[in-house]
């Protein structure tokens, strides 16, 4: 892509992408690295925001917070989870916490990065229901991209945005920030791993998590054909339709279940996301085991 002759980066040139890739009114699941631009933001984050709302996107980041994961309980505690004897998990330390709301502006942000903690501060965002991996959304379809998010159902955002015919972006960043190919795991039958948080009266109760997402790139060449490309100064954008980034990652999940596998073979948690996850009993999610 050429035509950014400036060094910063402005609206302007994040409409101009939008424009290109042919994403304008859809919804749009965006991963991010900001210092994959290789240059200042004219506007700061405002520029990205403002960019897709001009175009009629609803966008939606990943406002993960592990702070409010708590100490497990014994009858939340299943078998292949990816957990190995549970001692990581019961050892550590937790921090005290209140319980989680949709209000919380909590975020890791180290991991999450900037964009994700700007959309999650900006004014009229919605965030989903989940304590551990909340999604957030901006736009006019937000809250029912978000809204049926759960602390069980921890991919409702990524069902809808395939059902609204929505877009997977990675702005400078890889697969393996990729969150929805957990959701296509999950549509290939793997049963997402139990955490633990406080529900509103201070209970300790299950909470539907992701795993590790590190062999994720192993999937970069079955993708590839279905990814448009364009370059935002020096930020490498790869865009997916939601619904078919899933129906090719579930298949090949199904085919070569080791597909999802990262370079550690005692992976705790690949090696139980492979083998199906915590088998629960029906009544888990209100009784535990
Ligand atoms: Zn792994």
């Amino acid at each position: 892509m050429t035509g950014f002759g400036s060094t910063e980066i402005s609206k302007s040139d994040i409409v101009n992408a939008i424009n290109t890739l042919g994403i304008s009114g859809a919804d749009v699941c965006i991963h991010s690295s900001m210092r994959s631009f290789g240059a200042p933001m004219k506007n700061g984050l405002k520029s990205i925001t403002d960019a897709f709302m001009e175009r009629f996107c609803t966008i939606m980041v990943p406002t993960f917070s592990d702070i409010y994961e708590v100490r497990p309980t014994k009858q939340f505690m299943p078998e292949q989870n990816g957990a190995g004897d549970y001692s990581f998990f019961l050892e550590q330390s937790y921090a005290e916490v209140k319980p989680f709301t949709v209000e919380s502006k909590e975020i890791s942000a180290g991991d999450m990065g900037a964009f994700p903690k700007f959309v999650l501060e900006s004014e009229g965002s919605v965030r989903g229901n989940n304590p551990l991996n909340s999604f957030t959304a901006l736009g006019t379809n937000a809250k029912r991209l978000v809204g049926r998010q759960s602390f069980k159902d921890v991919y409702a955002p990524l069902k809808q945005l395939c059902a609204d015919d929505g877009y997977v972006l990675l702005m400078g960043v890889g697969l393996d920030k990729a969150t929805i190919i957990h959701y296509a795991e999950q549509v290939a039958g793997r049963v997402p791993f139990v955490r633990w948080a406080y529900d509103e009266n201070r209970k300790v109760v299950p909470v539907s998590a992701g795993s590790c997402s590190e062999g994720f790139r192993n999937l970069d060449g079955i993708l590839d054909i279905y990814a448009r490309k364009i370059t935002v100064g020096s930020s490498r954008w790869v865009c997916y339709k939601a619904q078919e980034f899933v129906d090719i990652c579930s298949r090949a999940i199904r085919n070569m279940p080791n597909i999802t596998h990262c370079d550690d073979k005692e992976c705790d948690r690949c090696n139980d996301a492979i083998k199906g996850g915590p088998q629960l009993p029906a009544d888990f999610w209100t009784k535990g085991l």
